[in-house]
């Protein structure tokens, strides 16, 4: 019975799952979180509902993952006798430059590789290798294998992931469309051609991932053909926090009248813009939903516009595809806000997009939403980067 531990290692927080991978079955969960703070908290849930909770002291990053290695180990609430039964380890890398178009097999030199991609993605790709470093001290004697989010969306063509800057600057700084969420818009795309019953290399998709963070991407035949965040993932759709698509001018303006510093103006698009910062309620849909039901209006234009936004890049899309077969939903949104579905389907139907009330609010997690006879199928599916992180561990320890 193959154990492969997958592992999320960021900034504030470390998240885990621990999966048999002969049935697929996740034995284990957990994260540690609040990483930084006074007192971070550790959460634990087993495979048959025990759950576990405790403030832990402050520690130094390695050290975060022996404590989850012994609650895993533990005797009681642990699912493990021994660390050695976990075979290989999956670890989600944020970014992986050009250089990486599919998942590898950690080696120094794919070590390396992830660390001359710092620049790119300076506040995760550290915690990603401090991760890594942790659990191969641990398990020295386990696969380690690097899934990045980039790595999907290597797929796109020259013309869809270059900027009309200088081609200098995509020389010197590798400037360039990167795009992420890419497990996560695999992970829907090969599911939804499982619930559809058709191969993936037949379909046209768009895959919204509406999160916190939400990036919504064209799948051609299988392949990223363009998605919609950039360099960095605050590109592209409104999120939680992000400003998403502006006029990079506003910078400058802001810096020449406004006398902001760069500093100042990184933290407003990335932590003071989108939903909050339209809104000036919250980030988070279900207080703006219920903040529009008590008639708040700048809670309604926050996700009029999130919505507005998410269908300009469907019909960008449609257009990049020349046709579509099917519009995925997934992400905390994407999987739960039915009310942000149906005003995204909104007058969509010359695309052949006709969305059906009563079974965009069925209970059931993973749907079929569409109108019968609709030329689009339209989809909820729930995500899960973890297991696709697992498959690719064990595809590349079989290999
Ligand atoms: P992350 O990007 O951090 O993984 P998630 O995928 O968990 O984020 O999505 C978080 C978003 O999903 C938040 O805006 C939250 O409001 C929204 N969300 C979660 N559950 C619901 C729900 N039942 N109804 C509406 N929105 C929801």
């Amino acid at each position: 019975m193959p154990i492969i531990l997958t592992i999320n290692a960021g900034s504030s927080s470390v998240k885990y799952q621990c999966f048999e991978m002969t049935d697929e079955v996740c034995l284990a969960k957990g994260q540690v979180d609040r990483l930084g703070s006074p007192s971070p908290n550790l959460f634990y849930e087993r495979h048959d509902n025990l759950t576990y909770q405790t403030d832990i002291p402050p520690m130094e990053y390695e050290s975060v993952f022996h404590s989850i290695f012994a609650t895993l180990l533990d005797t009681e609430k642990g699912i493990l006798q021994n660390l050695h039964d976990i075979v290989a380890v999956g670890h989600r890398v944020v970014h992986g430059g050009s250089r990486f178009a599919e998942s590898a097999l950690i080696t120094a030199e794919v070590e390396t590789a992830i660390n001359q991609c710092v620049p790119l993605a300076p506040l995760h790709n550290p915690y990603n290798l401090g991760g890594i470093s942790a659990c191969r001290h641990a398990l020295p004697n386990a696969a380690h294998v690097a899934v990045f989010d980039t790595a999907f969306h290597q797929t796109m063509p020259d013309y869809a992931y270059m900027y009309a800057l200088p081609h200098s600057l995509y020389e010197r700084y590798g400037i360039r469309r990167y795009g992420f969420h890419g497990t996560s818009h695999r992970y829907v795309s090969m599911r939804a051609a499982e619930i559809l019953g058709r191969p993936l290399t037949s379909l046209k998709l768009i895959t919204c991932h509406l999160g916190n963070g939400c990036s919504i991407t064209a799948v051609n035949q299988g392949k990223s053909v363009d998605t919609s965040m950039g360099l960095t993932p605050l590109e592209g759709l409104m999120m939680g926090t992000r400003c998403g698509d502006i006029d990079p001018a506003i910078i400058f303006h802001l810096m020449e009248e406004g006398q902001m510093s760069a500093d100042t103006i990184n933290q407003i698009l990335n932590r003071e813009s989108g939903l909050l910062g339209v809104s000036a309620v919250a980030s988070d849909v279900r207080d703006l939903l219920r903040a529009v039901s008590e008639g708040n209006p700048q809670a309604v234009l926050a996700l009029k516009m999130f919505s507005y936004r998410v269908r300009q890049y469907i019909g960008k899309y449609a257009a990049v595809l020349g046709g579509l077969d099917a519009l995925i939903f997934t992400a905390g949104i994407g999987e739960n806000a039915s009310s942000i579905r149906a005003a995204i389907c909104k007058n969509l139907g010359f695309l052949g997009i006709h969305l059906d009330a009563e079974k965009n609010q069925s209970k059931e997690m993973e749907k079929v939403i569409h109108r019968k006879g609709a030329r689009v199928k339209l989809l909820v599916v729930p995500t899960n980067e973890e297991l696709m992180i697992a498959r690719d561990t064990l595809a590349l320890i079989e290999g």
